[in-house]
């Protein structure tokens, strides 16, 4: 029983940590392009694409957030 409170204290401090961390910092850096908002093609190196992912900003919102988000919509709808 102990050990099961314990594991149970270290998940919600996990959670809660990233959580923390999703609201200090929403945003990470695109995992397609690396944050530069474009990549390179493969075959030809001089060939640069706007990324598709990122929408050309280079960095993306953190999945946290992204659920964080929805939620706070969902719940400002049902009022
Ligand atoms: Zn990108």
């Amino acid at each position: 029983m102990r050990g099961t409170l314990t594991a149970t204290g270290i998940v919600l401090a996990v959670l809660l940590a990233y959580a923390l961390s999703c609201i200090i910092r929403p945003f990470r850096d695109c995992w397609v392009c690396d944050g530069q908002g474009h990549f390179r093609s493969k075959s030809n190196r001089k060939l640069s694409r706007p990324c598709f992912w990122c929408h050309r900003t280079g960095k993306r919102l953190r999945i946290g957030r992204r659920l964080w988000n929805r939620a706070r919509r969902l719940h400002r709808a049902a009022n």
